[in-house]
């Protein structure tokens, strides 16, 4: 896969805004930093399918939050919190309030 050798130049700072905008790219997983694949979704949220912590959306609101202060998750604590969802439902969304209680 070819990618600009400028992006890459570019370096960590905005590897969050270009995973926000940029479409069909291996991602990163924005739980635990691994290669995660971006599900195409509509609505105001990003999903990702990463192997280890599994499928999930984080909101807008939140990823921007990411984008702003950086990893603000604990990876433990959010892929036990994603477990307990997907008993209630297949896709589990985190929003800004739940990723403050993980934190
Ligand atoms: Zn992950």
């Amino acid at each position: 896969m070819a990618v600009p050798i400028r992006w890459k130049a570019a370096g960590k700072k905005t590897d969050r805004v270009q995973t926000k905008k940029s479409n069909g790219d291996p991602m990163s997983c924005l739980i635990c930093a691994g290669v995660a694949e971006r599900i195409q979704c509509r609505g105001p949220w990003e999903e990702r399918d990463c192997p280890d912590c599994g499928r999930y959306r984080i909101s807008d609101e939140l990823l921007l939050v990411l984008m702003d202060q950086g990893q603000i998750f604990d990876v433990s604590k959010t892929r036990g919190w994603l477990d307990r969802r997907r008993i209630e439902v297949a896709i589990p969304s985190i929003e800004l309030h739940q990723a403050l209680l993980m934190s």
